[in-house]
C-alpha cells in the first residue's frame, strides 16, 4: 500500500471529507496522485517522475494549479488538466 492509501485507511477518510483527490498518468511513464483532506488542507502527493523515474511521497500546502518538484532531478511535475488529458486520449482513440 502507498502512503496515501495508508492515510485514507488510518483516518477512515471518506470522499465527503476530501477537498481534492486525483490519480493521473503523466506522459506515459510518470504518475501523480494527490489527496487533500478537508481537515488540514495539506496535499499528500505520491509521484513517479516521467523524466528520471524517481518515485517519492511528499506533503505540501494545497494550491491550484498544483505542481511538485521531483526530488530526483528537479523537474516540475504538475497535475495534467482533465481537458488536455481528454483531448490526448481522444487522439489515441481511447476515449
Ligand atoms: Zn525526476
Amino acid at each position: 500500500m502507498g502512503k496515501i492509501d495508508d492515510y485514507i485507511a488510518a483516518n477512515s477518510l471518506k470522499p465527503s471529507s476530501t477537498l481534492y483527490h486525483t490519480n493521473r498518468n503523466i506522459e506515459g511513464t510518470g504518475k501523480i496522485r494527490v489527496l487533500v483532506p478537508k481537515s488540514d488542507g495539506i496535499a499528500r502527493v505520491e509521484y513517479k517522475c516521467p523524466k528520471c523515474g524517481h518515485e517519492s511521497y511528499a506533503e505540501q500546502g494545497w494550491k491550484r494549479p498544483f505542481s511538485i518538484k521531483c526530488a530526483g532531478c528537479g523537474t516540475k511535475i504538475g497535475v495534467p488538466k482533465l481537458k488536455q488529458q481528454f483531448k490526448r486520449d481522444m487522439k489515441k482513440g481511447k476515449a
